[in-house]
């Protein structure tokens, strides 16, 4: 099937559905500058994940190589702070104004799907713009460009970046004084809203697997549920990944290019042209 002919499939289906649910991963955010984790150049590229990807790694890290380390998060959230929605996330924001979409459910930090506008997120592996008490359930959100300001300049006032340096500039709860942490899933830890996602998922009509691999597990079986209830699975991302059991509509294109033609072509289906 020709690209084309897999969007014109795509929007005949959404446009019949008022229950889509949409599933993303890294990729989607990929054209808005930030990389992923598993394509060439991105994250795991330079980074090893058993240094960062979880908490232990993470403190043992800062203890041996905390200047690369510093360097390497001050590098990312610059990353973070340059990055704006993308015509992907816009095309999602439509879906759900055109009464198509009903959530997206995120394997993302970036809250980038909430700044486009859409306002049922599931978001799976946390927001890098929130802290949640280690002692007490409070959890306080940020903006994303004044959080990342002022990190910046917390570590930047530091005289060294020993362990206590870093400890001594990590955020305090407002209840409890606690230490705070960000709240998003590191390797090894329980996913988030794992059953709500799966709710979604069993009970919408249109699944749509957009920019993710498919091997980080339990999100990847995600798509697999919605199948299982009955929904029809379309999944774009340009490179091969690990939904083709369970797709019906496979889109070889970027997010970004592919979900704004659908929703053009939906746009003209329902005028009647
Ligand atoms: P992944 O890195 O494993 O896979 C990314 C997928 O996106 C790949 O299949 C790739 O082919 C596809 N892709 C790349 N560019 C694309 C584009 N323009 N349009 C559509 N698809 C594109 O990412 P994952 O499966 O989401 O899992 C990695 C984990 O890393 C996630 O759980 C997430 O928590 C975390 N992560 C988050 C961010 C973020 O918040 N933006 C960024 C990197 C990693
Ligand atoms: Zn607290």
């Amino acid at each position: 099937m020709t690209p084309e002919k897999t969007i014109r499939e795509a929007a005949a289906l959404l446009a019949r559905a008022s229950r889509a649910v949409a599933f993303s991963g890294a990729g989607i955010s990929a054209e808005s500058g930030i990389p992923t984790f598993r394509d060439p150049g991105g994250v795991w590229d330079r980074l090893n994940p058993a240094e960062v990807g979880d908490t232990q790694g993470l403190l043992a890290t800062l203890e041996k190589r905390p200047e690369k380390l510093v360097a390497m998060f001050v590098e990312l959230l610059t990353v973070f702070d340059a990055a704006a929605p993308n015509p992907g996330h816009s095309a999602l924001f439509d879906l759900e104004r055109m009464g198509i979409l009903r959530s997206v459910i995120t394997q993302n930090i970036d809250n980038l799907h909430q700044e486009a506008g859409n306002t049922r997120v599931i978001e799976m592996h946390g927001n890098g713009f929130r802290f949640r008490c280690l002692s007490c359930r409070n959890r306080r959100s940020h903006d994303r460009h004044d959080l990342i300001r002022q990190v910046k300049d917390r570590l930047a006032s530091l005289p060294d970046f020993s362990t206590a340096s870093i400890f001594s500039v990590m955020p305090e709860c407002d209840l409890c004084s606690s230490l705070m942490r960000p709240d998003v899933v590191m390797f090894g830890e329980t996913v988030m809203e794992i059953e709500e996602a799966f709710a979604q998922a069993a009970s919408c009509d249109v699944m749509l697997a957009l920019g993710t691999s498919g091997v980080v597990t339990p999100a990847a079986q995600i798509p697999a549920g919605a199948k299982a209830a009955g929904a029809k699975v379309i999944v774009i991302n340009p490179n091969e990944n690990g939904f083709t059991r369970v797709c019906d509509i496979y889109i070889p294109m970027k997010t970004g290019e592919a979900l704004p033609l659908i929703v053009e072509q939906i746009r003209k289906i329902r005028n009647g042209a």
